[in-house]
């Protein structure tokens, strides 16, 4: 199937971008990649009367080292952000994620702003923002917004973003000293969405956590933090035992929906293995001993 017809306004600057999409409202949607959007609009599942391509505002692709923090723009490709040095040495969890999204010809069109304003439940990015407690900047003709990831992701696909904001940066803070990370996650086949997966970052001091971010993705509507799951880790360290304890804890913690790849129940146990593989990934990365 092919989309109804729609035009296709291609703005060079930001500004332009922000005046079109409150000038049109509902009936405009952003094109970032394409990688989410073109598939709901081929089935018609998404029927807007404007699309607004961002591919040619330049401005809104870039990384850039901001001190205690990284900052990115949003029509950054996935690619860029896997082989950016930048990340892969200060925020190791973001670049982890990325390697996992979908295969390389859709990361290479695929942008961080785009999956993280499409807030698919079982997309990678939304659990890493979670997990590394990420700032998403938004701009309207209103102004600007700084939202933390924890007030972004609303429900499946939604978020909150108004219909005249554009996502413009991410702001993702650097990975403390002593900290180890690991993003695992399992899918039906490679390059398919997570059934499940499990962002983890731990902070060591004197060889104990001591600040433990994690969250998961593909068990609900959004991607969620693992509490109960953190305080355990924070309390009772990292040895087989408290692992096991915070791995249950986080499958009883989720509620996952049942579809045509997995059950909730399945869904619900494979939160707990991957909790517990990103737990011993990240214990083996920090080389500490429990
Ligand atoms: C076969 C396949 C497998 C995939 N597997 C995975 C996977 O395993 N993990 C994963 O995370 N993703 C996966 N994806 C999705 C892919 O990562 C997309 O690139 C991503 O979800 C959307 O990014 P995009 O830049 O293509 O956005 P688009 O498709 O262009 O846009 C997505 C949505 O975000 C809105 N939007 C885009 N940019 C902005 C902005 N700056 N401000 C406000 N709104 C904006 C659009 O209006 C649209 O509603 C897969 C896609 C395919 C086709």
């Amino acid at each position: 199937m092919k989309p109804p017809p729609l035009d296709i306004l291609s703005p060079s600057s930001l500004i332009e971008a922000l005046a079109l999409l409150s000038e049109h409202g509902d009936a405009a949607r952003p094109l970032a990649g394409g990688q989410s959007l073109v598939p709901l609009l081929n089935f018609r599942l998404s029927r807007p009367e404007i699309l607004i391509d961002l591919n040619r505002i330049s401005d809104l692709a870039f990384i850039k080292d901001g001190g205690d923090h990284i900052a990115i723009g949003a029509m950054t490709r996935e690619r860029t952000i896997e082989e950016n040095e930048l990340v892969r040495d200060q925020a190791p969890l973001l670049q982890e994620a990325t390697t996992q999204i979908a295969h390389l010809p859709i990361r290479s069109r695929g942008t961080i702003g785009g999956s993280l304003a499409n807030a698919d439940p079982a997309a990678e990015y939304p659990a890493v923002a979670l997990a590394l407690e990420i700032e998403l900047v938004t701009q309207s003709v209103r102004g600007e917004r700084r939202i933390k990831a924890a007030a972004f992701f609303e429900d499946v696909l939604t978020t909150a973003l108004e219909p005249d904001e554009l996502l413009t940066e991410i702001i993702v803070p650097k990975a403390p000293p002593g900290s180890s990370s690991a993003f695992v996650e399992i899918a039906r086949r490679h390059g398919d969405f997570a059934l499940a997966g499990v962002a983890a970052q731990i902070t060591f001091a004197n060889n104990a956590p001591a600040d433990v971010c994690l969250a998961v993705c593909g068990a609900g509507s959004t991607a969620s933090r693992l509490t109960t799951a953190e305080e355990i880790i924070l309390q009772d360290g990292v040895g087989v035992e408290a692992v096991k304890a915070a791995s249950a804890a986080a499958a009883a913690s989720v509620d996952p929906m049942s579809d045509l790849h997995a059950s909730a129940d399945y869904r619900r146990r494979l939160v707990g293995v991957m909790t517990t593989r990103a737990l011993e990934k990240v214990v083996q990365r920090a080389a500490v001993t429990s």
